[in-house]
């Protein structure tokens, strides 16, 4: 995005010495983007064009003229915050073919977006694991480009499939608006005005015209990775490939599902006509899945699904203390210490937490507390012998243990609270999840004590 030049030149012009011009200017932007995240566009709008007639040689009046072209980035909007947005899913919702006027008309788009993720099973079950925001966008032209026409619209959404009225967009477009974000996690919601249907993939998922259950079914893809169930002809895909929902062979020793057929999952199999052709893929279940025409997740997608949102989503969303990961820099105890983690919390059921004490020659390795953008990276956890304890419940989440200087014996100790998502949402008789390799679901946070002598 040709803006981004431009907004670091005005930081970098503010962080170093503010003029009162530059100032003013600042101001008025300022004004401007908080009108556009209380909803009044047209208001906004006007602000944008004062600044830009006003200030025209500041960097602000120059991103302020931009946002008033035709095309245009205009500012963004909370639509549901659910908590700090680097430990959620970051959803960002943005618009295609909307028209300054047409503001109103897709944040209405834009906030039923969230009451699909709710009403969904498994996003619903862990809604407060993501946030949501709308990207206001204005588009020169309404509709898409296809059927011989050319639209201007601000993320290229165009006719993709040989499905009716199936759009798409221009990804490389969806991606640099998202930039324009102070914080994202490279997923997008792209509601197209004009069209049905949808397609999905890198990151975003484009929807025509509303919200219902293609959104998640996009998301699947967005999100997901996840690879369409349906074996009906939409475009030719080229060769047939084995994906985490889709084989290219229905022997069960071989599906990439395998450790579900091992555990006798009820249901699941190797079943013909997948990933939009009817010969040489196969799906896990007999079409129930909201990747072919189901309400929802097959228990496949569902398991890659609750473990994408574990990719990004810490279970301990805050703790208290600071951590202690050198030995070194061991707290004392000479005094009541108390250890808080603050949990996340699913719609249906609850975490497990549990905190162990150990002596330093049970030790664990530690893995640090630090926010990945993958929690890949942070690797499995070290099994603990030790059965631990519950600690006490404080209500929201918070869960604490506090050691006096009289409960233990002089020496080293660390203090180990692990948290774990069983997946198994009230009413299920199994967990969602039945391979985590990585121990996605768990997490911990490890304190190095100090019990000084008597
Ligand atoms: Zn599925």
């Amino acid at each position: 995005m040709r803006t981004d030049a431009l907004v670091l030149a005005a930081l970098t012009g503010f962080a170093a010495a503010q003029n009162p011009v530059d100032r003013k200017a600042h101001e008025a932007f300022e004004r401007a983007e908080k009108a556009v995240a209380d909803s009044k566009y047209s208001a906004a709008w006007k602000l944008y064009r004062q600044l830009a007639r006003k200030y025209p040689q500041t960097a602000w009046g120059k991103i302020a003229a931009l946002r008033t072209e035709p095309t245009a980035y205009l500012g963004w909007g909370v639509l549901q915050e659910n908590g700090d947005s680097t430990n959620r899913v970051d959803v960002v919702v943005m618009g295609d073919g909307y028209a300054l006027d047409d503001q109103n008309e897709f944040e209405d788009v834009a906030k039923s977006v969230v009451d699909v993720f709710r009403r969904q099973k498994l996003l619903g079950e862990y809604l407060t694991y993501h946030n949501f925001v709308r990207v206001n966008l204005t588009s020169k032209d309404q509709g898409v480009t296809g059927f011989g026409r050319t639209k201007e619209t601000a993320i290229g959404g165009y006719i993709a499939g040989k499905v009716q009225g199936q759009v798409g967009v221009d990804v490389g477009k969806a991606k640099g608006w998202l930039d324009q974000l102070d914080h994202h996690d490279g997923y997008a919601i792209a509601i197209v005005k004009a069209g049905s249907s949808g397609t999905g993939g890198g990151g975003i998922a484009a929807v025509g015209g509303r919200a219902d259950e293609t959104l998640v079914h996009e998301w699947g893809h967005a999100f997901g990775g996840l690879s369409d169930e349906y074996s009906t002809f939409t475009g030719h895909r080229g060769s047939p490939r084995n994906t985490v929902n889709v084989s290219t062979t229905d022997d069960l020793a071989k599906v990439p599902w395998q450790h579900f057929i091992a555990a006798g999952y009820p249901g699941v199999g190797a079943y013909r006509g997948a990933d939009g052709r009817i010969k040489g893929a196969y799906k896990p279940t007999s079409g129930q899945c909201r990747m072919a025409s189901g309400g929802n997740f097959c228990p496949v997608c569902r398991e890659q699904m609750v473990l994408q949102i574990y990719r990004r989503v810490d279970p301990i969303d805050a703790h208290e203390p600071a951590t202690v990961p050198e030995k070194d820099a061991a707290l004392p105890v000479d005094r009541d210490r108390k250890f808080e983690v603050t949990v996340m919390q699913p719609d249906t059921h609850d975490l497990e937490v549990r905190f162990h004490v150990l002596p330093e020659a049970a030790a664990i390795r530690v893995t640090g507390d630090a926010r990945l953008a993958d929690r890949r990276q942070r690797g499995k956890l070290q099994p603990i012998a030790d059965k631990g304890t519950d600690g006490s419940y404080l209500g929201h989440g918070r869960h604490s243990l506090t050691i006096g200087p009289r409960e233990l014996e002089p020496g080293r100790y660390q203090v180990v609270c692990r948290v774990r998502d069983d997946a198994q949402p009230n009413g299920q008789a199994r967990p969602w999840v039945l391979r985590d390799e990585l121990d996605l679901l768990a997490s911990e946070r490890v304190w190095w004590i100090d019990v000084p002598p008597r």
